[in-house]
């Protein structure tokens, strides 16, 4: 009897799939800190910049109940597929750590600059370690082409974008800006500490045009800059913006923040979720 009701019980959900009545769980996107998120499409999960040792006087950390979750794995970090770095800075990427949740979560994949990858390497007990089998590098110099890397259900594009400041400091970061499309559904990009400048993405305007991101993550310089919402606007055109790398004195009350970011759409407190629109 059991066994037949539960066959019922199938039948209609998947009926209702093919219907389009029921929706599997759409993705989402949860705040950890500073330019940290995670990113949950169906069974697949994905993590930004998720762990870190600096504020610099300005940026949150990711909460200490988050990191021992995502150590014990435990939800909303259980079953995580993959990590990407954005660059190695202070306030981005803990050499350390990383190492230390790739060895904790042995079914991670990792994907990281090159420079974030030799760190990892100097401080990893073992440099030998078959920790670095997971890791995918990638090796792009100033106005290279994008890379492209399939990983079962995720399809990765990678592209070098200068890091803000740009031409005068930081020319020497590899500062990678993520597109990441999971189970064929949703297109994530997380734009790292580019700079704001259309010249970066004028360059690759195919690229950008090729995929359209179902979300975006800007570091909230470009919500705030009409050069860098002009970038998002033409050339990211991205369905959702949600601006990171907020500093600690932007109110999460849209009334008390500068006038160029009161409309914007920002992650401002640990453990806050956005959903993802899709088709
Ligand atoms: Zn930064």
């Amino acid at each position: 009897m059991t066994v037949i009701k539960s066959l019922r019980t199938g039948l209609l959900l998947l009926f209702g799939l093919l219907c389009g009545f029921v929706r599997a769980q759409d993705p989402s996107a949860f705040y950890i800190a500073n330019e940290g998120v995670l990113v949950s499409d169906g069974g697949m999960k994905i993590m930004f910049d998720p762990l870190f040792p600096n504020t610099y006087g300005q940026y949150l950390l990711p909460p200490e109940e988050m990191k021992q979750a995502m150590f014990a794995g435990e939800a909303p970090f259980d079953s995580v597929n993959a990590i990407f770095i954005s660059h190695y800075h202070g306030d981005h990427f803990s050499p350390e750590e990383i190492y230390h949740l790739m060895e904790a979560q042995p079914d991670i994949q990792l994907f990281a600059p090159n420079q974030a990858i030799i760190a990892m390497r100097s401080a990893a007990s073992d440099s030998g370690s078959a920790v670095f089998d997971r890791v995918n590098s990638v090796n792009l110099g100033f106005n290279d082409s994008p890379v492209t890397f399939r990983n079962n259900d995720l399809l990765v594009e990678a592209v070098r974008i200068p890091h803000s400041g740009w031409p005068n400091r930081m020319l020497d970061v590899e500062n990678i800006a993520w597109r990441v499309t999971l189970n064929d559904n949703a297109t994530i990009l997380h734009l790292g500490d580019s700079d704001p400048n259309d010249d970066h993405f004028a360059i690759d305007a195919e690229y950008w045009d090729e995929r359209a991101p179902n979300m975006a993550f800007p570091p909230y310089w470009f919500q705030a800059t009409p050069t860098g919402r002009n970038i998002l606007v033409n050339r990211i055109k991205a369905r959702s913006n949600v601006g990171i790398h907020v500093p600690n004195t932007i109110s999460a009350d849209p009334i008390l923040r500068p006038q160029e970011l009161r409309g914007r759409d920002l992650f401002i407190t640990p453990g806050e979720t956005r959903l993802i629109p899709t088709n």
